[in-house]
């Protein structure tokens, strides 16, 4: 540190904004006593339902965030400009090391500007992660906060290579695995007794999870899905676990579509009867990148409504597959889906612990290490 610089008033600023920020956030949270560094949290407000269900963090020991901001929402830009300014006026009271984020959403976007506004170091978790689809948001944002960052935590070989082929100077990058490896890991005990609410008891359970605007705000594609689990219903004779989305369930009510059949809606639940439902899950059919992931820590085979995904090691190893969403309002878009999920209720996926990949669990205390043995300005 400069010894002319006003003295830290938090190691570190992290910001979230969206739900699996929070649980990622946790890993690290839970590490810091260790290394001695403090940090303030800061919710960006850009989801604000996304507080639902954060009970898990007092379950797993960790605080809830020291600073709401509560964007202007009447717009995409209106709402960055807002988390902008507040974000930057935290880092500013804070005078942190760093400021951390996470993953893609634009309250990683936001914090990463304001930490470079600030000429604050920016350490980014989950860097170099690519689905290749620039028609995601997400895809921009991870490109846009991977150029600010001075440190890039990658997942994984994959994130590393994909940074390296982009010009990222090697010593910025460290491999440290996922945050939400870690969280799932600590989770574990907690689930052996849980029943998620309204878990339907007896046959097959598929547990689904839809949200991606690409597809829910799509309403021949949501009633092509729709379709397919109703259809899966009948033909296994199996029950369907959906907790529903706020953004679906206002697309399905504009859309005037019901649920199928044999399809339990608890509405949305909290993260630990999350893991619990993927743990007792057969299959998962999701569209979301953290649930893909987490399937596969809980053990259970996934069949994802995505035609790309960043998380390649999972589809190499064959813990899940593809399905394009964009043939579901055709017949054989729906049968491509239906062959799949009864191909894949039976897949033996590969043990977590055997795979060693993503940190193993480990991967906060080693980014903590990275962070506090080198100069944060590589
Ligand atoms: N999640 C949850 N309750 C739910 C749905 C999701 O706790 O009802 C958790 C899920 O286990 C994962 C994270 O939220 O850890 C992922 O969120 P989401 O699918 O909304 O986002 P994505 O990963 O696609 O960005």
């Amino acid at each position: 540190m400069n010894p002319t610089s006003p003295p830290h008033a938090a190691d570190l600023l992290t910001v979230v904004g969206a739900r699996p920020q929070f649980i990622k956030s946790a890993a690290l949270t839970r590490a810091l006593p260790d290394v001695g560094w403090s940090q303030r949290l800061v919710h960006s407000g850009q989801h604000p339902d996304d507080a639902m269900g954060l009970d898990f963090l007092i379950e797993l020991g960790v605080p809830a965030p020291d600073v709401q901001l509560r964007p202007n929402q009447a717009s995409r830009s209106r709402r960055m400009a807002d988390m902008l300014v507040g974000i930057e006026a935290e880092i500013r009271k804070a005078n942190p090391r760093a400021v951390v984020v996470y993953g893609d959403t634009d309250s990683t976007l936001a914090g990463a500007l304001a930490a470079h506004h600030c000429n604050v170091p920016l350490v980014h978790v989950e860097a170099g992660l690519r689905s290749g689809d620039r028609r995601m948001p997400e895809e921009h944002n991870r490109i846009m906060t991977d150029q600010l960052a001075d440190w890039l935590f990658t997942t994984g070989p994959a994130a590393t290579r994909q940074l390296i082929n982009e010009g990222m100077r090697e010593e910025r990058i460290a491999e440290v695995g996922d945050v939400m490896l870690d969280v799932a890991l600590a989770a574990r005990p907690l689930l052996r007794d849980r029943h998620p609410p309204l878990w339907p008891g007896d046959g097959p359970v598929m547990l689904v999870t839809l949200h991606r605007p690409g597809l829910v705000d799509q309403s021949d594609l949501l009633k092509g899905a729709l379709g397919a689990m109703g259809a899966w219903v009948s033909e296994v004779g199996g029950r369907i676990y959906f907790p529903v989305h706020p953004r679906t369930r206002r697309a399905m009510e504009e859309a005037g579509l019901k649920l199928p059949e044999g399809v339990v809606d608890p509405g949305p639940i909290g993260y630990l009867d999350m893991q619990a439902a993927l743990h007792r899950a057969d299959l998962v059919l999701t569209d979301s990148g953290g649930v893909q992931k987490e399937a596969w820590y809980q053990g259970t085979p996934a069949v994802v409504l995505r035609s790309t995904t960043e998380w390649k090691e999972l589809l190499e190893m064959g813990a899940c597959c593809l399905v394009d969403p964009s043939n579901l309002a055709t017949p054989a878009g729906r049968n491509e889906l239906l062959d799949k999920l009864e191909t894949w209720r039976t897949v033996q996926v590969p043990s977590v612990q055997e795979a060693g990949l993503f940190g193993g669990g480990a991967a906060a205390a080693s980014l903590l290490r990275t962070l506090t043995q080198r100069d944060l300005r590589p």
